[in-house]
């Protein structure tokens, strides 16, 4: 789960957001109602919190150890960790390659679970030497698909990892699904056939354009409502941008979702 990773927002980073404009062009010729639904909900929290700057990150290769750290830990663990190993020159896969498991886990042991995110930064930074002659940037010219299966393929790369690298440092259009993002969409009366993260992320990427900056800044936004307002307890439905468009606020009885949830597919 992903938190506080936003940068300061200023109104200068507002007016020079073109996207939304041109997705809302978009939608009236080609998209169908859930895209349009879809986008209206981005436009109405894109409104609230503006442009967020995912990921902060100043490299790919910070990117991928960040996506790796941030693994069921709160964003500020891993802010020290990134520094830790940045003052140690240890700030790369090459880095990584080069220092033992042991000395590894000291740098990262804010993250919780430090002893298996360390051997899951080894597998990745020996699978990099092993197929990519150590290269991260070779990795990620591979096309979309078949980088998500090989992402998928490498020790302590799940789901939502993998999607992050696609969309964050492949700059590919994979939709992130997280916990936040089935919370608030489940509240907002939107129900799966099933509840697994391939058909959530399968419906994303059906009704939305196929944009990465436009998916880089939904996960985002997504991720500043479920860690602010749309918490696992007593959401802060008064003050939410989405309180409109949602099912959970409206219901009578504000504690159960709908019984008649828009069909997803
Ligand atoms: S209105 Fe309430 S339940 Fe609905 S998305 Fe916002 S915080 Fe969550």
């Amino acid at each position: 789960m992903f938190h506080n990773r936003a940068r300061v927002v200023n109104q200068r980073d507002l007016l020079e957001l073109p996207l939304q404009v041109q997705l809302v062009d978009k939608t009236s010729s080609d998209c169908n109602q859930t895209g349009t639904q879809l986008l209206a909900i981005y436009s109405s929290l894109q409104e609230s919190f503006g442009d967020l700057h995912w990921w902060p990150a100043d490299t790919d290769e910070e990117m991928v150890i960040g996506s790796i750290l941030v693994q069921n830990v709160a964003w500020k663990n891993v802010v020290q960790a990134i520094e830790l190993l940045r003052d140690q020159g240890r700030l790369s896969f090459r880095g990584i390659f080069e220092t033992s498991q042991e000395e590894l886990e000291k740098s990262i042991r804010s993250t919780r679970f430090y002893r298996t995110k360390a051997k899951k930064l080894k597998a990745f930074a020996t699978y990099l030497n092993d197929r990519h002659d150590g290269s991260l940037k070779n990795l990620l010219s591979i096309p979309m698909h078949p980088l998500r299966i090989e992402l998928l393929n490498i020790y302590g790369i799940g789901r939502e990892t993998a999607d992050d690298i696609l969309l964050y440092a492949a700059h590919q259009p994979s939709f992130v699904i997280d916990t936040y993002t089935v919370r608030i969409f489940e509240r907002l009366g939107y129900s799966p056939p099933r509840n697994e993260y391939e058909f959530w992320r399968s419906w994303f990427m059906k009704h939305l354009p196929a944009e990465p900056r436009l998916f880089n800044q939904y996960h985002a936004l997504l991720d500043r409502l479920g860690h602010h307002l749309c918490t696992t307890h007593n959401p802060r439905c008064s003050i939410c941008p989405l309180q409109s468009l949602c099912t959970f606020a409206i219901s009578p009885k504000n504690g159960s979702v709908s019984s008649s949830p828009h069909a997803l597919f």
